[in-house]
């Protein structure tokens, strides 16, 4: 953002607004912790806040400050769209075009607020009046600690805020793992300790609260696990009723994408999920290979460098073939 646009926008949050922040569907925790991150901030500033997500998420977000005022569009669709008709201002974060929120984008597309938009994804859609999007940004969440350093007011960050914006971090650089953790993130992360973010209760919440049914699932989709050794590449497969044998919940398939990556020689990594209408589909490299390509090439998607998804509409064989298949074309780059 321009020091032009940084002094609207704080002319902007100067009076009382009706706010409505919306995220991404199939929230994560990154999703989750800068909605929510801003949204104890801007209470704070005495605006009126509402944070819509388009449908549900998962219960080890459920603890972050401020969940229980989050309204559901896919629950409440009526009440959402009169609340976002009505906003002065719209954030929309950790999503960069208005048809990845679906039905929620609609109603954000014909509102009359003011859109500011805060992400880090790739290829943003040009819709909002204000960006701070920079794809080289661990997390949404760090750049909305960015956002409200930038408009002055680091010092409204409680001990709410920093908790939601940590565990936003936290999540979506894989515990502090993956190339987009910078020393930036190391500040930002030590400044957050410092507004009262407990690490420690965020790791806990988050990674040590599973159901006995998903840690099994996990066993299971790891026995299941393909190599294709001959490409760098592995995938898992979960048909419906794999799914449904182990209980699944919404959450308990998140981050099992990743662990093909940690074979030694494993580059790139695929899950198929077959889901009630569709075949969800993540993909995550490591290095150089661009999962975000190849997901808005081949499966309708998009995503980040090393971590895209996308869909498909067909049966989970067809899809896993398509896949395969695909692989000699990228067969250079994969062994590179
Ligand atoms: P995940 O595999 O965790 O669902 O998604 C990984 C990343 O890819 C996330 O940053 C997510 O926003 C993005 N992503 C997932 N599915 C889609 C999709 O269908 N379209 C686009 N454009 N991005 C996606
Ligand atoms: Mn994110």
């Amino acid at each position: 953002m321009t020091h032009q646009e940084i002094i609207e926008v704080q002319e902007l949050l100067s009076t009382r607004k009706s706010i409505v922040i919306v995220t991404h569907k199939n929230p994560d925790g990154d999703a989750m912790g800068s909605s929510l991150g801003l949204y104890n901030y801007l209470i704070r500033k005495k605006h009126r806040v509402k944070v819509i997500t388009p449908n549900g998420y998962p219960t080890f977000l459920q603890w972050l400050p401020g969940d229980d005022k989050v309204i559901e569009f896919s629950e409440h669709p009526e009440k959402a769209e009169k609340i976002i008709k009505k906003a002065d201002v719209i954030f929309c974060l950790d999503f960069n075009a208005l048809r990845r929120i679906e039905e929620v984008g609609v109603c954000v597309k014909k509102a009359k607020a003011t859109k500011i938009l805060i992400d880090h994804h790739l290829q943003p859609e040009k819709f909002a009046d204000y960006m701070l999007s920079d794809k080289r940004a661990c997390s949404t969440s760090q750049l909305v600690f960015d956002f409200i350093e930038l408009l002055g007011d680091k010092k409204l960050i409680n001990k709410k805020s920093a908790n939601c914006l940590y565990a936003g971090i936290m999540t979506d650089t894989l515990n502090f793992r993956i190339g987009t953790t910078s020393a930036h993130t190391h500040h930002v992360t030590a400044q957050l300790i410092e507004a009262g973010a407990q690490n420690t209760l965020a790791y806990t919440n988050i990674f040590d609260t599973n159901s006995e049914n998903r840690v099994r699932l996990l066993g299971y989709a790891l026995q299941k696990m393909t190599l294709l050794k001959e490409f760098n590449a592995a995938f898992i497969s979960l048909s419906a009723t794999e799914l449904k044998k182990f209980g699944f919940q919404k959450g308990d398939t998140e981050g099992l994408v990743n662990y093909p990556l940690s074979v030694e020689g494993i580059r790139f990594s695929a899950l198929f999920l077959q889901m009630k209408e569709e075949i969800k589909i993540s993909f995550r490299s490591k290095g150089n290979y661009d999962v975000n390509k190849f997901a808005r090439k081949h499966f309708s998607g998009g995503g980040h460098l090393n971590a895209a998804g996308g869909e498909a509409h067909k049966t989970l064989d067809e899809v896993v073939t398509d896949f395969v298949n695909l692989l000699p074309e990228y067969k250079d780059q994969l062994l590179k």
